[in-house]
């Protein structure tokens, strides 16, 4: 078996405890002489599987008690939808459009009413996320959207937008369970786990309860109302049943790490190796406003397009794939999520400086 260090955006590194756990317990979960793949949903044994992840998830976050937390499917594209159709009561809300992801959120979201886009960092190729501190939020807007790591451009909000008193509806895809963060400050917090949690095929939701709510637009499909689910505890319908158990591995893992707040610290000192690297460097060059920049994905470039195609080759020879950079942005990306070893970014940063010593 060999392994190589894998930066990809998502799906992406999983840690290899997790993945030898989950194939220890593929033919016979635990004494059931089956696996969880083909465990009923409503079983007593899988009962226990998504009970105590969604235990492990609540410790995690110190998710506050007024909070739902749902196992839902269609990836975090479905809830560009979900969102407005279960919030736009008001048929308004307000979108700071800091890279793709949440420019389709807020074109989405046009579909259901008016989105009005209050700030953006479009100016700069979103290399930047822009001053929250006093926008002009419509009154009767229904929330604020925000993505909070941008996981294409490599930028990361460190201070909330002030909402102003609207409820925060955040996408952290490519930064959940990165840090910890304070559930409160948000309305809904949710991410699809293929980035930095799990398989694909999942995406949580944790939602504060006055907003599940029967009032949604006219014609919301029952599967994409949060009450269905919440009212249900994520089985109204078949669950991503086995990303859901792989998620309450990773949980696990992260517990025994010693939570949210060592991963923080574990993921700034990787970071800080490969961002101060890219700050010395006379051929790679970060490509984000410094006091932006993400734990989680760090685009860089040689300013060069052939320089670039020349070095992603030759790190995949050597062991380091998916580096290549989003194709709107080119370049490279490095994405360092939870499970990627602190050694495998030191190793990157040595090919690096040969790569620039050769070149
Ligand atoms: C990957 C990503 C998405 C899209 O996720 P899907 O699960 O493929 O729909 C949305 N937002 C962010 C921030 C992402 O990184």
């Amino acid at each position: 078996m060999s392994r190589v260090y894998n930066f990809s955006a998502g799906p992406a590194v999983l840690p290899e405890e997790v993945l030898r756990e989950a194939a220890e317990e593929m033919m016979d979960y635990k004494g059931s002489g089956m696996s969880v793949m083909e465990m009923s949903h409503r079983s007593k044994v899988y009962d226990g599987i998504i009970k105590e992840a969604e235990a492990d998830l609540r410790e995690l976050m110190n998710i506050p008690d007024n909070y739902k937390v749902l196992f839902l499917q269609g990836g975090a594209s479905q809830q560009f939808a979900m969102i407005p159709m279960n919030l736009m009561k008001n048929k308004k809300a307000a979108y700071i459009v800091t890279g793709q992801w949440a420019k389709k959120a807020f074109q989405e979201a046009q579909n259901y009413g008016e989105a009005v886009k209050v700030a953006s960092s479009e100016d700069e190729t979103f290399s930047y996320i822009p001053d929250c501190s006093d926008l002009d939020i419509p009154e009767d807007a229904d929330y604020v959207y925000i993505c909070e790591n941008n996981t294409i451009y490599g930028t990361k909000y460190k201070t909330l937008p002030n909402t102003k008193g609207h409820t925060l509806v955040a996408d952290v895809s490519s930064c959940f369970l990165s840090e910890p963060v304070d559930v409160s400050k948000y309305g809904i917090i949710y991410g699809g786990v293929q980035k930095n949690i799990g398989p694909a095929g999942v995406v949580i939701v944790i939602i504060r309860e006055d907003l599940i709510t029967e009032d949604t637009l006219p014609g919301t499909p029952t599967m994409l109302k949060y009450k269905t689910h919440a009212d249900a505890d994520s089985l109204y319908n078949t669950p991503p049943a086995y990303g859901i158990y792989v998620c309450g591995k990773v949980f696990k893992w992260l517990k025994k790490m010693g939570g949210l707040s060592a991963m923080k610290e574990r993921n700034e000192e990787k970071a800080k190796i490969l961002y101060d690297f890219l700050d010395e460097s006379k051929m790679f060059k970060g490509t984000v406003r410094k006091e932006d920049r993400s734990l989680m994905n760090v685009p860089f470039v040689t300013g060069d397009k052939e320089l670039d195609a020349k070095f992603v080759k030759e790190a995949e020879a050597a062991g380091f794939v998916n580096l290549k950079g989003h194709r709107t942005v080119g370049g490279m990306r490095a994405s360092i999520y939870n499970a990627m070893p602190k050694e495998g970014v030191e190793k990157l940063v040595a090919f690096m400086k040969k790569f620039e010593e050769e070149n």
